[in-house]
């Protein structure tokens, strides 16, 4: 399948991305971002959502910077796996994605920013216009969604990504910057809850580096993730945990592939704490989850089985972790 044309930029800076990004926003022209270039360029290869100018992170020389608490936003899955500096929960997660080749190429980044997925949008253009297309590449049609109909303003597309709920487990913050300047939010706060928005970066804006707590290290965490081939596939659900040991009150536990966003499960762990606050109970938290996660018909494998999993994959999660009381 071959490539569209379009315009490819190098900055090699921060400030000459930004400046890029700027004068494209005023020209008016459409662009995209690519670090790897492992799911936008496939996307781009199907006409999915093409644009005409694409500005590559890969020559920005501050966001391959990697530390035990700061990752750039072009460090590579693969360095992430093998780096002393990586917690090991991130190379944990980092290991279960993809392939190894494609660990090569694809980013942190690219990784957190990764466009949702289904399975009436993730196919060639042939075969997307045979269906008349959807909601969120319409192709100017107005065409609905396919996943639910008759309601035209959100796209319900997963996101499927395997980091994310990790760093969220290690309450990990990121670093955004853009034309309106650099901001740092958590983590938590960055997605947005609509498969066609997806995060929540400003026109112009893009995601530098991830930070984590100093006490992030002192965190012990395990990653669960249910794929149909363990050779390469996407998540079709993933649970994360995390808990400094002996301190129950700072369990975190969040989910990915069973909505459009990854998130954490706060409400889900205080309820299930024990009196008094150092007990866990394991069996009740795992169905919690299990019940809050609303996965939709739009990947591989069912929904009702993947919710299923995930009482399965908490409760692996949490044994993993050792004696939560
Ligand atoms: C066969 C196959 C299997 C895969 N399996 C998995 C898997 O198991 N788990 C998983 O999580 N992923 C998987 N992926 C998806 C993808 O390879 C990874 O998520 C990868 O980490 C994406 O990083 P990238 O640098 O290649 O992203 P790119 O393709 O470069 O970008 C992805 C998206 O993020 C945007 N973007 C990139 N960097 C930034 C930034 N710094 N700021 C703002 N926006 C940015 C781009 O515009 C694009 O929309 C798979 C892909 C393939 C092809
Ligand atoms: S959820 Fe609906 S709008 Fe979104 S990609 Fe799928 S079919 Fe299209």
């Amino acid at each position: 399948m071959l490539m569209p044309p379009f315009e490819l930029h190098h900055p090699v800076s921060v400030e000459e991305a930004v400046a890029l990004a700027s004068d494209l926003l005023q020209r008016g022209e459409a662009f995209d971002w690519v670090a790897g270039g492992t799911d936008v360029l496939p996307n781009y290869k199907w006409r999915i959502n093409t644009k005409p100018h694409v500005i590559s992170l890969a020559k920005v020389v501050e966001a391959h910077d990697m530390t035990s608490t700061s990752i750039g936003c072009t460090v590579t899955i693969e360095r992430l796996v093998s780096s002393p500096d990586a917690h090991p929960l991130l190379a944990e997660a980092g290991a279960k994605i993809a392939s190894s080749l494609i660990r090569r190429t694809a980013t942190v980044g690219g990784n957190l920013c990764l466009d949702t997925r289904c399975f009436w949008y993730n196919q060639s253009e042939d075969w997307r216009r045979s269906i008349d297309w959807c909601h969120k590449a319409d192709c100017g049609t107005g065409a609905d969604c396919r996943v639910i109909p008759n309601q035209n303003t959100l796209c319900v597309a997963t996101y499927q990504g395997d980091l994310a709920p990790n760093l969220m487990a290690l309450e990990a913050k990121v670093v955004l910057v853009g034309p309106q300047g650099q901001r740092t939010i958590p983590l938590v706060e960055f997605y947005e809850l609509d498969g066609m928005k997806k995060n929540t970066l400003a026109e112009g804006e893009f995601l530098l580096r991830v930070e984590l707590p100093e006490d992030a290290s002192q965190r012990v965490g395990s990653y669960q993730k249910l794929r149909v081939r363990e050779s390469w596939d996407f998540p079709e659900a993933g649970v994360a945990a995390s808990w400094i040991p002996g301190d129950v009150g700072s369990l975190r536990i969040a989910t990915t592939a069973l909505e459009s966003i990854p998130r954490t499960h706060v409400e889900e762990v205080e309820a299930h704490l024990g009196g008094n606050g150092n007990k866990v109970d394991v069996k009740a938290l795992a169905v919690s989850i299990q019940k809050s996660v609303k996965p939709v018909n739009n990947t591989a494998l069912p929904p009702a089985y993947r919710r299923k999993m995930v009482r399965v994959l908490t409760k692996r999660a949490l044994s993993a972790l050792g004696d939560l009381g």
